[in-house]
Parts: structure tokens; sequence; C-alpha cells
């Protein structure tokens, strides 16, 4: 792996201050495994694909617009592909890409840790299983993805070339205050969840997860983090003492593994900040089936897990005063308000390019 995303100053990307806030879902549409184990290409159930249409439903009465960013067991298996696509048919959603490279051809690599980040691969190697999972998104899914989420968020500066050349116009790959080196994977410990440009002519938006603070030092959480989540600090087990004396908590903006509570007071805190406008709720796709990763194990977890969106999404919409967004919506307002008028017309975004059949 060769730099991060953090290797240059970006330019920031802003919507207007008098912006209400706006809301993206962005869904890891991928394969069932065991999480406790290690990586294996033989993991390629997708049956909880079926089970999508319950949080679709709740999308629905919120008018959210979910972008299920799909890996290729998911892009190439018909029980993977065909429920997105009758999705994407009537317009309830958009269609980005998510690369597992332990399950995606060719898989010429050792599948090990290290290399379940794709940033880790040879350049050539990320490259080739990037377009052959983009093709067969294009072929099964009737359109080219132009928003781009690694596995495991590994992504580097070189992802970031290749991303560009193959005409993704938005990453999300940034897991900010986050450092992953301990598991070989990026350094995200200096990035916020401020979108930025990036690439040559910043045509490419990042908008990294939504990751905040709570605790009671979580107006501190920006300069002390980097330090507590680096290597020493995690073999210090500091982020966990922390955590656990409710000083300091870093959490993200999802159903897997925080509460209601927490992520509206997570909501509230970035909104009273000013500058936070988008916000990003994420999750994986095997969460809605029972029993396939470590949220929802049981039946009550699985209406737990729905209940959850449907408060987050009323909170939003109402306690917040905030809107439903699409991804082409975000670059075409980040571009105008910037003053990018050579980018407001890029096409967007698993929307309009839709190849025939
Ligand atoms: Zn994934």
């Amino acid at each position: 792996m060769s730099g991060d995303f953090t290797t240059r100053t970006p330019h920031a990307a802003c919507l207007p201050a008098e912006s209400p806030p706006q809301l993206l879902v962005f869904i890891d549409t991928e394969e069932e495994f065991d999480w406790q184990k290690h990586f294996s290409s033989d993991a390629r159930g997708v049956t909880a694909m079926k089970h999508q249409w319950r949080a679709q439903a709740v999308f629905g009465r919120y008018g959210v617009k979910p972008v299920y960013l799909v890996d290729y067991p998911v892009a190439s298996q018909p029980a993977g592909y065909t429920p997105l696509r009758e999705f994407f048919d009537d317009g309830r959603c958009e269609i980005g890409a998510h690369l597992h490279p332990w399950v995606t051809p060719p898989v010429e690599e050792t599948v090990n840790d290290g290399n379940s980040f794709a940033c880790n691969l040879p350049r050539d190697l990320e490259r080739r299983k990037l377009s052959i999972l983009k093709e067969t998104i294009e072929r099964n899914l009737g359109v080219a993805p132009t928003v781009y989420r690694a596995g495991r968020y590994g992504a580097d500066a070189e992802t970031r070339t290749l991303l560009e050349e193959l005409g993704f116009l938005v990453d999300s790959s940034v897991l900010p205050w986050t450092d992953l080196r301990h598991m070989a994977g990026p350094d995200f410990r200096h990035c916020s969840s401020d979108p930025f440009w990036f690439g040559a002519g910043d045509r490419v938006l990042e908008i990294p997860l939504t990751t905040g603070f709570l605790g009671l030092l979580h107006r501190l959480g920006e300069e002390v983090f980097p330090w507590i989540g680096s290597p020493r600090g995690v073999q210090l087990r500091a982020t966990a003492i922390c955590a656990r004396a409710r000083l300091l908590d870093r959490i993200r903006l999802s159903p897997e593994g925080v509460t209601i509570d927490e992520a509206k007071r997570l909501t509230r805190a970035l909104v009273h900040r000013g500058e936070q406008k988008v916000f990003v709720v994420s999750y994986h796709s095997p969460s809605l089936g029972v029993g396939h990763t470590p949220y929802v194990r049981t039946r009550t977890d699985l209406e737990q897990f729905l209940a959850w969106l449907d408060a987050y999404l009323e909170f939003f919409m109402g306690e917040i005063g905030g809107r439903p967004a699409s991804t082409g919506e975000i670059y075409r307002a980040m571009a105008a308000a910037g003053g990018r008028a050579s980018l407001q017309s890029a096409q967007p975004l698993g929307e309009r390019r839709r190849a025939a059949g």
C-alpha cells in the first residue's frame, strides 16, 4: 500500500450554508460469511438478498432511495441481483460497487487478511477485479456504477487514481478517525466526515462514512482520537477503556452495534457543529437475514434493526429538518457551490447511465 487519503490536503466539498441536512443510505451489498473466521473464496451465499424488501419498505415511507453498493457474488448471481434490479427499475434505489477481492475474479492472490484490503494487492490486480465487478454490474443490473466503497475500507491514494480512470465519481471508503494499520489496512486517523474532492481536476467526490464522538470528552475527540486510536493506543486498549468509562466513544451512523439513542445524539452533535450537511447511514445487506452478521442473530434483532431505521428516518426528517438525497444531487450541488460549473454536467450516478436491457 502506498499513501493514504491524506497525502495531500484535499479540497473541501461543501453544500450552501442554507442547505438543510441531507441523508444518504449506503448499503454494503454482499455475500454472507462468518465474520469470526478467516476470509474464504468459497463463501458466496446471497440468501439475504430476498429479504432486502423489508428495509426498502421503510425507506419508501420516507422517500429515501438507498445506494446498494454491490459486490461480485451479488452482481453475478440471479438470487443476488434480481431483487435489486426490481428496486432499481422502479426508481427506488441507486446502484454502486463494492469490492471484496477474495470473492472477485481473478483470484490470483493468496487469500488472507492483508490481501482482503484491495489496496494491498498488485495495482494491476486491483484494477482487473474492479473492472470485472463494474462490467458484471452493468451486464446484470443495467447500470454503470459510479459510486464505490472498498471492502473493509481498503482504498488508498492509488485506488483514487484507479477509480477516476474507471469513471467513478463518488467514493465512500474513508472510515474517519480510524487506524486500520494493525490489520494491514489504511490509516484514516486524520480524516473527518467532511466530504472532499480528489483526483486529477478534483472530479471525484469523497463522502466518508459519518463517524463522530460521544462521551464526556467528545469535544476533544478530533484531537485525542488519532492518538488513542493508533497502534500504540490499541495495544494499551485506550479506546475500549475510554468508551467503557463514557469518556470518549467513536461511533458511526449505523443500525449495526449503535443504539438509536446514540445515533440521534451523534447526529444532533454534528448538526450543532454546524458544518456537517451530509449524513451517511451505513450497514451490510446480510443483516437483513437472521444469523448472518453479529448484529442480527434473532428474529427480535431483525425487528429492532428495522425499527432503528424507521425511528432514525423519522427523527432525521422531523426533528433535524433534514431531507433524503441522491448521490447525483449531492455531487451537482457541491460542484455548483464550489463554482465548478464544468462538473455539474457530469453524468450521475447510478440513475441515468443505464445500459439497454
Ligand atoms: Zn463488504
